[in-house]
């Protein structure tokens, strides 16, 4: 049995979260980024204590982008390369563009992106492309009842007239002198064994070490996206008001205030910006909006990884 964890941090500003609905699917896109970036954070936001911080805000949780996968593959903020589930694996990714023959989003293959590099590194290569994106193929097949066959990247369904016209992943394969063929059967043989798939939900929970008011002599404090005073403003956080703490090592703590969490200066020039109030700790749970699919889709892993042991045992 292969084991593959899936971290889930949904897409909730993205349009093809919020427009998103389940669709019948029968296949994977895969697909490349095509820019020298293996970091997650560039497009999977917020960070979740393992992503790091996205400071540019080019990452994909927006509104108005026409660009989403339904997960990503690259480096958290350690340099450990992970599985980041960012919509439904119901919902229709917004990945190949239309082309001659239809439109391979359309039709039902589910894409993600692999972070690319700079495509020289073999480790990051074996990890990333051959080992992990191998196993989400797999285990994408599973959930569907589709088999190797139906797996593709960006270029065949390009040659297929289903998608625009990229070279990913076939260009980042030939550099290790691999082909789309070698990837199935790298495919074929993770379903052969079975895919076991541990699921870590981001979504909505978070720990709160303790409430605190806001003291600052001035009429708001600033709730930044970064510890910096350049870091761009989320919110205006009124003096007298009530934030939840996260972390509160150094001067900028992490804190959370109507429904955003950033950081804040927690004190200055001997000045108390946030003051504690004694409470006990509390963990605070944010029902996802997506409960229902969560748990058919946990229904589902269940059911594949009985019927996988079934066949272990025969
Ligand atoms: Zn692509």
């Amino acid at each position: 049995m292969r084991q593959l964890t899936i971290y889930r941090r949904y897409f909730y500003d993205a349009d093809c979260y919020t427009q998103g609905k389940p669709q019948k699917n029968i296949g994977v896109q895969v697909h490349s980024t095509g820019a020298n970036n293996s970091y997650l954070k560039r497009y999977v936001q917020p960070d979740d204590g393992r992503l790091g911080t996205n400071r540019y805000s080019n990452h994909h949780n927006r509104k108005g982008l026409t660009t989403c996968a339904s997960a990503y593959i690259g480096k958290q903020d350690d340099g450990t390369v992970a599985v980041y589930q960012t919509i439904p694996f119901e919902y229709r990714s917004w990945l190949s563009g239309s082309a001659a023959k239809g439109n391979a989003n359309r039709l039902g293959y589910v894409g993600f992106e692999i972070c690319e590099d700079s495509l020289t590194n073999k480790a990051y290569f074996d990890d990333a492309v051959m080992e992990k994106s191998v196993l989400l193929s797999a285990h994408l097949c599973t959930v569907f009842g589709a088999d190797e066959s139906m797996v593709f990247d960006h270029k065949e369904l390009h040659a297929k007239g289903l998608a625009s016209n990229h070279a990913d992943i076939t260009h980042w394969l030939k550099k290790f002198g691999y082909t789309m063929g070698d990837y199935r059967e790298r495919v074929r043989s993770a379903l052969a064994e079975g895919v076991q798939v541990t699921y870590i939900n981001c979504d909505g929970e978070v720990t709160v070490l303790y409430d605190a008011k806001v003291t600052t002599p001035g009429t708001w404090l600033n709730l930044r996206d970064g510890k910096s005073g350049n870091a761009k403003v989320l919110a205006q956080m009124p003096r007298g008001s009530t934030v939840q703490v996260l972390n509160d090592t150094g001067v900028w703590w992490q804190v959370a205030f109507s429904g955003r969490s950033g950081f804040a200066m927690s004190n200055e020039n001997g000045k108390t910006y946030l003051e504690p109030l004694k409470t006990p700790p509390v963990v605070v749970h944010t029902p996802s909006p997506l409960k229902d699919i969560n748990d058919k889709l946990e229904t589902a892993r269940v059911a594949i990884s009985d019927a996988m042991a079934m066949l272990d045992s025969e």
